[in-house]
C-alpha cells in the first residue's frame, strides 16, 4: 500500500510546511487552493453534501502503458454500505482506492459519487467528503490537539477531546506527559503504532466524512491497542460509505460487500456467507486467514 500513502503524505510534507510558515490556519487552505493541484478545475461542480453513493462502472486503469492493473471493474456501493476489498498483493486494491480518491484518472469507464462522474467534480471539493485512516498515519511536528484537529481545521479543542473520546485516544493522551499539549515529532516517536492509529482514527471522528478509506494495518499491534482500534472502527464506519482495504477475518465478515481482486479484476463478490458457499479462492483465503490467525494477506 505503499503507492497509495506516497501522494498523501507528499500532501502532508507541503501541508507541513506551510504550517510552520503560516500563523493563521485558514490561510493554509487558501495557500493549498492554489497548488497545481487545484488548477484548471474552473467550471467543474463543488459538492456541498453527499450521501456516499459510489459507481464504478467498466473501469480500466495502467499506471504505465501495455501495464494493465485494473481490467473491466464494476462495483456498485450503496450510501452507508462497507466494502471490503481482499486479494493477494499487487492485485489492484491500492490502485481502486487512489482511483476513488483521484490521485490518479481512470483511462476508461467512469466512476460516480452520488450520480455524477467524479472527473467532473472538484478534487478539493471531493477530498473534503472523505477521510483516510491509513496504514502509517502522517503526523506532523506539534502538539497531539493540532495533529488531530489536522482533520478539520476549525475544530475547537473540546471538539478535538471529543474526537478523540470517540476513537478511543483520550485515555492514553491523558497519560501524556503534556496530555494534549504534548509535542509530537513527525515520525511519531514517543507513541506507539497502535497510538498512531487512533489519533487517526479521532481525525477522522472530527473530519465526519462521508466516505471513508481505510487501510488495514497488517503489522501486528498489541492485543488491547488492537481492540480498542477496532472499536473505534466500527463507530466510525456507521453511516459512511466505507472503502477496506481488509487484513482482519472480522472486518471481512462484517462488510456488506466482499470484492476478491485477482491480477486486476474483480473475480468474485457478495456478502462472507455467498462467497463461502461459492468454495471459490476467496474461501480458500479464508481457510488460510483462519488458520495462520489474522494479518496475512496484503
Ligand atoms: P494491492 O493494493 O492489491 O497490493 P496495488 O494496487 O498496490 O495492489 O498494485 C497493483 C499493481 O499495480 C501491481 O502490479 C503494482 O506493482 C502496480 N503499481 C502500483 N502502484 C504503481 C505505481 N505507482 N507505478 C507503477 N505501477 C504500480
Amino acid at each position: 500500500s505503499r503507492q497509495f500513502t506516497r501522494p498523501l503524505n507528499d500532501l502532508a510534507n507541503q501541508f507541513n510546511t506551510l504550517l510552520s510558515a503560516i500563523a493563521g490556519a485558514e490561510r493554509v487552505f487558501d495557500i493549498l487552493d492554489e497548488q497545481e493541484e487545484y488548477k484548471n478545475e474552473e467550471g467543474l461542480d463543488e459538492l456541498s453534501s453527499i450521501k456516499g453513493e459510489v459507481i464504478f462502472e467498466n473501469v480500466s486503469f495502467e499506471y504505465e502503458e501495455g501495464g494493465k492493473t485494473l481490467k473491466d471493474i464494476s462495483i456498485s456501493v450503496m450510501p452507508g454500505e462497507t466494502a471490503a476489498f481482499v486479494g493477494p498483493t499487487g492485485a489492484g486494491k491500492t490502485t481502486i482506492i487512489n482511483l476513488l480518491s483521484r490521485f490518479y484518472e481512470v483511462n476508461a469507464g467512469k466512476i460516480y459519487l452520488d450520480g455524477t462522474d467524479i472527473s467532473k467534480i472538484k478534487k478539493e471539493s471531493m477530498r473534503e467528503h472523505m477521510g483516510f485512516v491509513l496504514q502509517d498515519p502522517f503526523l506532523f511536528q506539534g502538539t497531539v490537539m493540532d495533529n488531530i484537529r489536522y482533520g478539520r481545521l476549525d475544530g475547537t479543542d473540546e471538539e478535538v477531546v471529543e474526537a478523540a473520546k470517540l476513537a478511543n485516544a483520550h485515555s492514553f493522551i491523558m497519560k501524556l506527559p503534556k496530555k494534549y499539549e504534548t509535542v509530537l515529532n513527525q515520525d511519531g516517536s514517543g507513541i506507539s503504532q497502535g497510538q498512531r492509529q487512533l489519533l487517526s482514527i479521532a481525525r477522522a471522528f472530527l473530519a465526519n466524512p462521508s466516505i471513508l478509506i481505510l487501510d488495514e494495518a497488517t503489522s501486528s499491534i498489541d492485543t488491547v491497542t488492537e481492540l480498542k482500534i477496532q472499536e473505534a472502527l466500527q463507530k466510525l464506519m456507521v453511516g459512511r460509505t466505507s472503502f477496506v482495504i481488509a487484513h482482519r477475518l472480522n472486518t471481512i465478515r462484517q462488510a456488506d460487500k466482499i470484492f476478491v481482486l485477482q491480477d486486476g479484476r474483480i473475480t468474485e463478490k457478495g456478502t462472507h456467507e455467498q462467497l463461502m458457499k461459492k468454495k471459490g479462492f476467496y474461501f480458500e483465503l479464508n481457510q488460510g486467514l483462519a488458520a495462520v490467525g489474522e494479518h496475512v494477506t496484503s
